[in-house]
Order: C-alpha cells, then structure tokens, then sequence
C-alpha cells in the first residue's frame, strides 16, 4: 500500500516536445523531497523501473512506459548568499529553465542570458550540461541537491563531482539512475561578464554599441526563434546529435575533401565538426521519410511532422547516422535519451 498519488494510464504526448504516443503505467506529480523515498521504497518492493520527467525536450519515448513516470515539480528560489560581486541562488529542480534565467536578469544577477529559451527544467539542465553560445551550465554552477536513490539520502554533489562534459556528466553516463535532482545552486555575477564569442551572436548584435547582457538575452531569444522550430507548433527534441569531437588526423582528412567543414578547436587537440554541416552535405537538410524529417533551417533537428512513433524516429535518425558515416566516417551519437 501506498498514499502516493499515483495517476494510471496517463498520455504522455504533451509532456515530451517531440509530441511522440507515450503512455506512463503510473504518473506522479513530485512536488517535495519527502515524497522521493516513499517513491523509492515502493519502486524497490514493486521492481518498477523509474522515468524521471521534466520538460520532455531531450527524449524519445516509447508508446508505453511501465513502472513510475516521476514528474519533478519541485518549486524554489532562495537566495543563499550575497557579496560585492557574487550572489549564490538555490533553484528549485521543477523551476522552468527559461523563466528562470528571466528572473535572474531581472533581479541584477548576470551569467546565464546566453542559456536563454533552452526548453525544459532547471533538474533536468545538469544531466547534459546544457550549453549554448559558448557559456555551458557547468561555468555557472556551484553545486546540486540530489536524492541518492542508493541510501534514500539527500546530498549535495560539487561542481567536479558532477563530472561535467561536453553535454554530459555523472547523471547522463556516469550513473545514469542513481539520482534525482531536487535543486540546482547558481553561482552568479553582479557586474556582467559577457561572452560573445560565437558568431551568430555577434551578429545579431552588430547593431549596438555597448551590449549588456538583457541585450544578448534578447538576441539569444531571437536568433533562437528564427532558426529553431518551436515545439508548441513543430515536434522536436533540438539538436538530435552531439557534435562529434575527432582527433586532428580526422579533422585533416575530411578538411582535405572539404575546404569550408565547419570545425572547432577543443582545448585538449581535438576538433569539434558542426554535425549539421556534416548531415547537411549529405543532402539531408529538409529531408523526410514519412512522418520524421530534418528541419529545413537546421539539419541538426529532427522534427515530427505529425503522427511519428518512436520506431519511426530511430529507423530515420539511423540512416542520417549511416550516411554521416558513409561519406565522412565518423560517427554520430544520438544527444536526447530514448527510454525505455
Ligand atoms: P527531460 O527531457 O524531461 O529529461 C531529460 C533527461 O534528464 C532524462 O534522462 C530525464 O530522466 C532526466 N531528468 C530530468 N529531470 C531530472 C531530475 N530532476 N533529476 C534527475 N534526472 C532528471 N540543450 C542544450 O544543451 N542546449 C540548447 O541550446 C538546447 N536547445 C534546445 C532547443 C529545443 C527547441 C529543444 C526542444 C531542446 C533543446 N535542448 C538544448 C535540449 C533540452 O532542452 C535540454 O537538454 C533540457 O535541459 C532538457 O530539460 P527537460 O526538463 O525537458 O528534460
Ligand atoms: P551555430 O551558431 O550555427 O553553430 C554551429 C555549430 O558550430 C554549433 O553546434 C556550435 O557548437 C559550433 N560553434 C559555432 N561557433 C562556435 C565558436 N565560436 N566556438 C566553438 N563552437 C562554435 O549553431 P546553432 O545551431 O545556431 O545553435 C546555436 C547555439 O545553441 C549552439 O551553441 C548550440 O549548441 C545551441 N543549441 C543547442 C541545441 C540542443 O538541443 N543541444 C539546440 C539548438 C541550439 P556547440 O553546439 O558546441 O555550441
């Protein structure tokens, strides 16, 4: 017996943003800690598998998912600490990570307006490390609350516990069921700090003197809504693949065929391929098989042009990987996570 609030045979198509047919056996809103290890105690005598939920923006969902689907919606935002240049905020896991990053700006705290219109939570943002023009989560980040699913404790993870990568981290490939994110603390400026290395937002702010940084939020936002679909009309998950990071005998071999490959340096030697432009001199940008395409602006998105299930997305994102392969020999990895 359980005084849990389970809800039975929820669909799950407008809590995933690629709108695939998903069914949850058992849904649960969790909205405090103190449901976590009831949650945990009932999983364990059941042998239920477990799907921690947030946006739905980076999975790729099966029709039916038994066990526990586990809603974060676990709200916060408490200052922790204040000092001439710094401010420390605690962020609750089911916190909207946009209006988040809003708040922030609005209350004078600086650091995150690169990460603007990410969709999602704040709980689910260190799982890949989110990051965009140039600024990743882990800059930003000084620690996570998490519910150790282990011990049924909650703990705080570092920084450096967190192992953070490119797009990833202990919670995506370490030990990818282990824990729950409660809360997220922030390390943040007062003074700005801007980073605008990436072209497209240089770009977009060509036209202003001084940028602060509500203007690169504002160009962030824009640029976004001009090149990427927008999951309340067009199903998508973002960017379907990692850019692939090669040794530099790769990056010279391709470079060879291909004088204008967009590339990038790593600081540890190797090159990071925009894998857009690898899918996109395959021919493949604005393709389509059935229900599942590329988007027409963004050959890195996979779009559901209406009625896609999942078997439908992995048949079209396995041919744009063999493709990848076949022409330039390397290979792509998949970034949302397909459950079960
Ligand atoms: P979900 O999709 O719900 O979950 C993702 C993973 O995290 C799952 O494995 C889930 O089990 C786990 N998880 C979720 N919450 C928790 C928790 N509290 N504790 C433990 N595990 C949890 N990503 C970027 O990095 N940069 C971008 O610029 C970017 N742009 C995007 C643009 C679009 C249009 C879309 C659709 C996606 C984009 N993404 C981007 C991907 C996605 O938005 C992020 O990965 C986001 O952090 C996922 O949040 P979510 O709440 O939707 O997570
Ligand atoms: P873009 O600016 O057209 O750039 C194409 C690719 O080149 C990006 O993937 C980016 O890598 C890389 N790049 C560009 N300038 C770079 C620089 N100065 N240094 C290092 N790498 C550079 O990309 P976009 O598609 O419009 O996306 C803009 C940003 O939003 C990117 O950071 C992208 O990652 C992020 N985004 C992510 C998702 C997602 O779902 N993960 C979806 C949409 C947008 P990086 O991807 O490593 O930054």
């Amino acid at each position: 017996m359980t005084s849990l609030p389970f809800q039975f045979d929820i669909s799950l198509a407008q809590c995933n943003t690629l709108g695939l047919p998903a069914r949850a056996e058992r849904f649960l809103d969790v909205t405090s800690i103190e449901q976590l290890s009831e949650l945990e105690s009932w999983l364990k005598q059941e042998a239920a598998p477990l799907l921690v939920l947030g946006g739905g923006s980076n999975l790729v969902l099966s029709d039916d998912l038994p066990g526990v689907v586990a809603h974060i919606a676990i709200r916060g935002w408490e200052l922790m600490a204040e000092q001439d240049a710094e401010v420390l905020l605690k962020v609750g896991a089911g916190e909207n990570w946009h209006q988040t990053v809003a708040r922030t700006l609005e209350s004078g705290y600086f650091g995150l307006e690169n990460l603007a219109l990410i969709p999602g939570t704040v709980g689910a943002a260190p799982i890949q490390n989110i990051g965009a023009y140039g600024v990743e989560l882990k800059d930003r980040l000084r620690a996570v609350e998490v519910f150790d699913r282990h011990d049924q404790s909650i703990r705080q993870l570092s920084n450096a516990e967190c192992r953070f990568g490119y797009r990833d981290s202990i919670f995506k490939s370490g030990e990818p069921e282990r824990y729950i994110i409660t809360a997220v603390e922030l390390a943040l400026n007062k003074t700005p700090d801007l980073q605008l290395d990436y072209g497209g937002l240089r770009e977009a702010l060509s036209g202003i003197d001084a940028p602060g940084p509500l203007d690169v939020f504002d160009a962030v936002c824009r640029v976004r809504r001009s090149k990427l679909p927008d999951p309340a009309e067009l199903g998508n998950a973002g960017s379907f693949f990692k850019n692939p990071l090669v040794h530099s005998a790769v990056y010279e071999r391709i470079r060879a065929d291909y004088p204008d490959l967009v590339a990038f340096p790593e600081a540890d030697g190797r090159w990071k391929l925009a894998a857009g432009w690898l899918i996109d001199r395959c021919g493949l940008k604005g393709a389509r098989d059935g229900s599942v395409g590329t988007y027409p602006r963004q050959a890195l998105v996979l779009v559901n042009w209406g009625g896609a299930r999942r078997a439908d997305v992995e048949h079209f994102s396995s041919s744009i990987r063999e493709a990848v392969l076949d022409r330039f020999g390397v290979e792509l990895e998949p970034e949302p996570r397909f459950y079960p």
